[in-house]
């Protein structure tokens, strides 16, 4: 078996991985809040976790994949203060938590794939797992790390490493674990750091998600169900545990405090984060629309693969930044990419290798799996794919590797080639359109005259224009900042 190395955010160094136990390998990475669609920032981080299981499963490790679904208990702030998320959702949407929860979940599912992620073995609901996490809180509450506020059952970190000896948020940096406890504002806790295990309801029946519990009527903390689940599933001590940047400094120093105050044993051996995705270069948020998802993804005419591509373009820990051109350019090179596979499937004859080729081709193999081994290096990875396919090995074996390559790289090479879009700009009212795939000539004139009507606000006009070409067969998108045409039956 070849070595793999990854960061540990634990040692912040690049560690040889040493499994637990080699034959069971057990990973986790921290779920969606099912309040919202999942964004594309959250499927980096996915798409890490992804990478992480199918390189591990290519080396021939059996490895089994936790994912929990945070359906309850994650408050506004990761530091426990705020609303409910999902209680914010039911204001939003005026439906229940239960079927924003539903919701929620189906669309991540149909979002993972998509994208071409692998099905976690357990893909598991806190709400599933509420006796799980009041046993846990119970253990907690047993050994002395817990108090009582007057809102909850809070764990004690200043108890916690003064009966264990250990140092809380190991993870990060002092200045870290400060900024994530800053907007503490609970004047009950005992330290700032504290949180929250068990939260009381209000007004009990007010809640759509409440449970009984030993003190009360209320729901569970975000941290506690991590533990609860991964523990239940992989063990007390399992191997890798994966999330974004922003669970380092309070989320998971959490969870390994809860963990091993409970067990007295390493809760996990190597902890990964991913570096969040940016987006025009900076922070992507709700409030300034730029917090796209799968759905803005098509809606452009884009395939969710080459997001993927574009994911795999970047190192995890580094910065990738978004704009729609680079997805622009990931889609075309995606594109470019089946069209060369196409034309090396066509080509059967199969070539006897001379030893020299025999060896070329053993190396790219080789090449390519010591490139995700490294810290799961995908941009490393994908130019060894653009080596195969300009060197001058015989057809079959390019084809051959490229598609053992998609193995891990899962970009869906043997696909047909993907759509193209393109930007223009109407003549007469110079508005932006985005077109994806075959829109004529014709259709496209009738969507400026839409727009001049617009403008002269012959609004009865514009409508009719928009009808017909609806009726011609296709689809007019208003988003945010551009108009999108489209072939209905794309
Ligand atoms: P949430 O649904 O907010 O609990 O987040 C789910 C996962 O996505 C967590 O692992 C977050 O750390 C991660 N995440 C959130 N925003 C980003 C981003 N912009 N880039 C990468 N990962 C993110
Ligand atoms: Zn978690």
């Amino acid at each position: 078996m070849r070595d793999i190395y990854l960061t540990n955010s634990l040692s912040r160094k690049k560690e040889k991985f040493e499994p637990l136990n080699p034959s069971n390998i057990g990973i986790y990475t921290c779920g969606p809040t099912v309040y919202d669609r999942a964004h594309i920032g959250n499927f980096r981080t996915y798409t890490t976790s992804d990478i992480v299981v199918r390189t591990l499963r290519s080396n021939g490790f059996n490895v089994k994949y936790v994912m929990n679904i945070t359906d309850v208990g994650h408050l506004v702030s990761d530091a426990d203060e705020g609303e409910d998320k999902m209680e914010k959702a039911v204001k939003r949407e005026g439906k229940n938590a239960w079927e924003i929860a539903k919701f929620y979940t189906q669309e991540f599912v149909k979002d993972m794939e998509l994208l071409n992620l692998i099905k976690p073995d357990n893909l598991v609901k806190a709400t599933e797992h509420i006796e799980e996490q009041i046993f846990l809180i119970k253990k907690l509450e047993a050994k002395g790390f817990t108090y009582k506020t007057s809102d909850g059952i809070y764990f004690n970190t200043q108890k916690y490493e003064e009966l264990t000896g250990k140092k809380y948020g190991e993870l990060s940096t002092i200045d870290e674990v400060k900024e994530g406890a800053r907007v503490e504002k609970n004047p009950e806790k005992k330290n700032s750091t504290d949180f929250a295990l068990w939260k009381f309801s209000e007004k009990p029946g007010d809640r759509d998600m409440e449970w009984e519990s030993p003190w009360g009527i209320g729901f569970p903390g975000w941290h506690i169900e991590c533990s609860a689940m991964s523990m239940k599933y992989l063990g007390e001590s399992f191997d890798i545990h994966i999330g974004g940047e922003d669970l380092k400094p309070t989320h998971h120093p959490n969870e390994i405090a809860q963990s091993e105050a409970v067990t007295d044993k390493q809760f996990v051996k190597y902890w990964m984060h991913a570096t969040f995705l940016q987006i025009d270069s900076s922070k992507m948020a709700k409030s300034k629309g730029n917090a796209y998802n799968i759905k803005d993804v098509i809606d452009r005419g884009f395939e969710p693969l080459a997001l993927r591509y574009l994911y795999l373009t970047a190192h995890y820990r580094d910065t990738l930044n978004f704009t729609w051109e680079s997805l622009r350019s990931a889609n075309k090179t995606l594109s470019n990419l089946r069209k060369q596979m196409s034309s090396l499937r066509n080509q059967k004859t199969r070539t006897i290798l001379s030893e020299e080729k025999r060896k070329k081709v053993e190396d790219f193999g080789k090449k390519f799996l010591e490139a995700v081994n490294d810290d799961f290096n995908t941009p490393r990875a994908v130019a060894v794919l653009w080596e195969v396919l300009k060197s001058n090995i015989p057809s079959e074996d390019k084809y051959d590797l490229a598609i053992t390559f998609d193995e891990i790289l899962g970009v869906g090479l043997a696909y047909l080639p993907t759509i193209e879009t393109k930007e223009i700009i109407l003549p007469n009212s110079g508005l932006q359109v985005i077109v994806v795939g075959e829109v004529p000539e014709k259709v496209v004139n009738l969507i400026d005259k839409r727009e001049m009507a617009r403008n002269s606000k012959d609004y009865s006009k514009a409508d009719a224009l928009r009808e017909k070409i609806v009726q011609k067969g296709f689809e007019l998108i208003d988003s945010q900042a551009e108009l999108i045409i489209r072939p209905k039956d794309l």
